[in-house]
């Protein structure tokens, strides 16, 4: 059964879809299986991944709606190791249609039942805010990892989201937690950002992930060739940083004992 987890944070521009595209790859390249599910209606997870979003003839949006399934509406991208549900703007008006349907907050999770044996992991890209496609988001995940600029506003927006998140444990979703705080393009000239940082771990101990992503122009440049960085620069900083914090995911979460094997083998 696949683990399911949301990449979220209601800022934008913080760095989820870069994120989700390049843990999906990252997780990929040490043989996990992967489907990212792109709910954000700017479709960046989905031409990230090389899928045109303006050629899709089924995304997310028809999933969300019941007129396809997953089956149906994923795409398997060989060039970056892992399959995806794109979006694309008609998303943007799933919000209205879904508030006069049944179930309108569980409606994704319905959806992904149907192929959670085919993966080990499950990543939903979010939008910027805690929307009925958020909330869908949540309530079919097992987790949330949360990507974090070091910046002083960085703490204050992380406790409205926590705020939600909890909501969400309580009314919709009791498998729900943070997974962890992903430290994101971190530059450790800046002091302020070092603060910030140690400020993080001190309030949240173990939540914040131990590897950390550094601003790196590779992982910016990627997504204008449709590859996540870790496809296209494998050996850039932010890549091999990527790499790491898949293996560190894999590593907290746990996999089946099937997989554990593999590097004792090596050992
Ligand atoms: P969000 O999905 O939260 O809106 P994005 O992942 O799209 O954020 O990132 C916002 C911008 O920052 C993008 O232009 C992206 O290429 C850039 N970016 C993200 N992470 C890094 C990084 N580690 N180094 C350099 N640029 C980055
Ligand atoms: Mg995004």
């Amino acid at each position: 059964m696949a683990k399911i987890f949301c990449i979220a944070n209601q800022k934008g521009g913080v760095g989820k879809t870069t994120t989700t595209v390049n843990l999906a790859a990252g997780l990929a390249r040490i043989g996990q299986r992967v489907l990212l599910v792109d709910l954000d209606p700017q479709g960046n997870a989905t031409m990230g991944s090389g899928l045109d979003k303006r050629a899709l003839v089924q995304t997310v949006y028809d999933v969300l709606l019941g007129s396809a399934s997953v089956r149906e509406a994923r795409q398997t991208m060989d060039p970056v190791g892992y399959d995806v549900l794109g979006a694309n703007r008609e998303l943007a008006g799933a919000e209205v249609e879904l508030v006069h349907l049944e179930h309108r907050d569980r409606r994704l999770k319905a959806a992904l039942a149907e192929v959670q044996d085919d993966y080990d992991f499950i990543l939903i890209d979010c939008p910027p805010s805690l929307s009925l496609l958020t909330l869908n988001g949540l309530t079919c995940a097992h987790g949330v990892i949360v990507p974090m600029q070091c910046e002083y506003f960085a703490l204050e927006g992380l406790s409205d989201l926590v705020n939600s998140i909890k909501q969400v444990h309580a009314n919709l979703n009791r498998d729900l937690s943070i997974i962890g705080l992903l430290r994101v393009m971190f530059d450790p000239r800046i002091t302020l950002q070092q603060q910030v940082s140690e400020q993080l771990q001190a309030h949240f101990g173990e939540k914040v992930f131990q590897t950390i992503i550094p601003r790196n122009v590779r992982l910016a440049e990627a997504p204008s060739y449709g590859l996540p960085g870790v496809v296209f620069d494998p050996n850039a900083k932010g890549s091999q940083a990527f790499i790491a914090f898949a293996q560190e995911l894999v590593d907290r979460v746990g996999l089946p004992a099937a997989k554990k094997k593999a590097p004792s083998r090596k050992a």
